[in-house]
């Protein structure tokens, strides 16, 4: 932490740190407010916003559910994610994120985020581009707690389309006054004699000390500022590691470390003040080594769902501040078994033969349950014809990632035997336990139940168990961290623990830690212990309005207005 200083170079109500959802969403709803808001970001923005699906996880009745003839209720939503949410947070606080789910669409809508009532007829990870809704959960796999519906709702965009989500976003920040700093990495945060939080110290390569804010933005003419060329590699790098990190995260880290390089020898220090609060949402921390080490040892090697951004200083920013932190040990590890769907109907074994869990479950679902086994490693048994199936369902009904994957699962990841006892042996899994446990499930198989009423031991929806009783037999590698086949993709949920009315953040002790507010996944929120696809994006939405409606309306700190501001925006 820094003394308060006498200058700030620029100085506002609300300052949000990060510009993904969450620090779009909290910008958004300040500046409605009147407030002036400067929202800051290491790189461009977007962050891993940008690159995501664009599912957002909303129920109870939309209009797009409507369109599509689907009936939910906010009960049946609420009962549901009581299963998924836990303790992340209350109760009364899922009961108002369910209450308000169709308003908050409405509200993306508003400013200019588009949907779609397209309902997906296949379970899947992912629709296509001809649909638009779908089930993102496990809602079909817990029929018995509360009336399943299809509740992803995937931003109307090809491919994926997170980048629409972000734009959208992004221009509706632009249109709303707010002054966005690219190029300008929070490093500390200033807090005054009683520990309240009145502003933020920079590295910026847009400017300095001094440089006007214009028209051109901050370090416009005369101002100090790193070299153009500086700016734009740092851009440029930046945007053309972010692909390679999702997808070969040793080759991205190397792309981007003339990046940091870039931002250690020409970036220049910067104070920003906060009349009435700074907001957190500066993403989570997969690409944080040490933290993973510490955190969750068990899920270093997986793929970071993330860019090189979510390294944990947004909530390093808040601890040092005072903020406590929660669920830091809960990672989301997605292994997806569909697309294609045919393979839903295999039997999910662990090393001993030992059935995992319903395979129809969703990816975040059947992750954690293989996280649990020895290792963490689990095969698929599938016999000819799901095989066969599953081919010739990987040439429609897929996006190319997907078919990438499954292409993956399908061929290096695949042993087979004309025996079960034979593959059991090519894959290393117990035999005996693999053959005990796929003559239950051909039991369940043959004996059938009607639609929902499942016999299958794991309880997987009748509809989906098929018997595997055609040879030749595959086992295909599902484990985390699989020899041949790709690893897993993994999220951190936890971060810094806020008062659930505000999204102030929290010490240890319950007290608040005066004009500073948390969201996304720099915070504790819905999706802290369990995901499900769309509920991080939606949490960073209602985080961010939280956040960003709290932190615009709160009392101004006193010592946030002291000194003279170089500039104001
Ligand atoms: C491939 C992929 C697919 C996904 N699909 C979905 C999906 O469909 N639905 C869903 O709900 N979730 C999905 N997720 C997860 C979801 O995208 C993220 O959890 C969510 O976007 C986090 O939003 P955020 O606003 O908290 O952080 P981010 O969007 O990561 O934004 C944080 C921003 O803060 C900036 N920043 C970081 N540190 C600093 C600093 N010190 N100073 C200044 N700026 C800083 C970063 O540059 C970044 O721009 C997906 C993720 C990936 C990678």
């Amino acid at each position: 932490m820094t003394a308060v200083p006498q200058t700030w170079d620029v100085q506002a109500d609300v300052v949000v740190v990060g510009f993904g959802a969450a620090g779009a969403c909290a910008a958004l709803e300040a500046a409605s407010t009147g407030c002036d808001v400067v929202v800051l970001d290491r790189f461009g923005g977007g962050g891993a916003t940008a690159l995501s699906g664009g599912v957002v996880y909303a129920g109870g009745g939309t209009s797009q559910q409507c369109d599509a003839g689907v009936r939910d209720s906010p009960e049946a939503m609420e009962r549901y994610l009581s299963l998924e949410v836990g303790d992340a947070v209350s109760p009364a606080t899922l009961r108002e994120f369910c209450r308000g789910s169709p308003a908050m669409l409405t509200w993306l809508e508003r400013h200019g985020v588009p949907f779609e009532g397209s309902l997906c007829p296949d379970k899947t990870s992912y629709p296509t581009n001809r649909h638009y809704l779908y089930y993102s959960g496990s809602e079909p796999s817990e029929a018995g707690v509360a009336p399943p519906a299809p509740r992803g709702h995937r931003v109307r965009g090809r491919g994926t389309s997170g980048r629409l989500l972000f734009a959208r976003l992004a221009r509706a920040v632009a249109r709303s006054g707010s002054q966005v700093l690219t190029q300008t990495t929070a490093r500390r945060l200033i807090t005054d004699a009683g520990g309240g939080v009145v502003g933020v110290e920079c590295r910026t390569l847009r400017g300095g000390p001094g440089a006007p804010v214009g028209p051109g933005g901050l370090g416009g003419p005369g101002g100090p500022r790193a070299p153009a060329w500086a700016r734009v590699a740092h851009r440029v790098l930046h945007r053309w590691s972010a692909r390679p990190y999702l997808y070969a995260p040793k080759l991205g880290r190397v792309m981007h470390r003339p990046v940091a390089w870039l931002e250690r020898r020409h970036g220049r220090p910067l104070l920003i003040g906060a009349r009435r609060g700074v907001v957190l949402a500066a993403g989570g921390f997969v690409a944080n080594r040490q933290m993973m080490r510490e955190h969750a040892p068990a899920c270093r090697g997986g793929l970071p769902l993330a860019t090189p951004g979510d390294d944990g200083s947004g909530i390093r920013l808040g601890a040092e501040a005072g903020g406590a932190t929660a669920f830091l040990d809960r990672v989301s590890v997605w292994r997806f078994l569909s697309p294609p769907p045919a393979l839903l109907g295999g039997v999910l074994v662990d090393r001993d033969g030992r059935r995992v869990c319903d395979e129809s479950r969703y990816g975040a679902a059947i992750g954690e349950a293989i996280m649990a086994r020895p290792q963490a490693q689990a095969w698929l048994l599938a016999d000819r014809a799901t095989i066969a199936e599953a081919r010739r369902q990987l040439r429609q009904g897929t996006l190319w990632f997907q078919r990438v994957q499954a292409l993956c699962l399908l061929t290096v990841g695949r042993v087979s035997a004309p025996t079960v006892a034979g593959v059991a042996a090519r894959a290393g899994v117990d035999p005996a336990g693999l053959a005990a446990t796929l003559a239950a499930y051909n039991v369940a198989a043959d004996r059938g139940g009607p639609v929902g009423r499942s016999e299958d031991p794991a309880g997987k929806p009748a509809e989906l168990v098929r018997a595997q009783d055609r040879p030749p037999y595959s086992l295909i590698d599902c484990s985390i961290r699989p020899r041949l086949a790709y690893p897993a993709p993994v999220l951190t949920l936890g971060g810094l623990m806020v008062a659930e009315g505000t999204g102030q953040v929290r010490r240890a002790d319950g007290t608040t830690v005066p004009g500073l507010y948390a969201a996304g996944r720099s915070a504790v929120g819905l999706c802290s212990r369990s995901y499900v696809s769309g509920l991080s994006l939606a949490d960073c939405v209602f985080s961010g309005r939280r956040a960003g409606r709290h932190a615009a309306t709160a009392v101004p700190v006193p010592s946030a207005g002291r000194g003279t501001p170089v500039t104001s925006s």
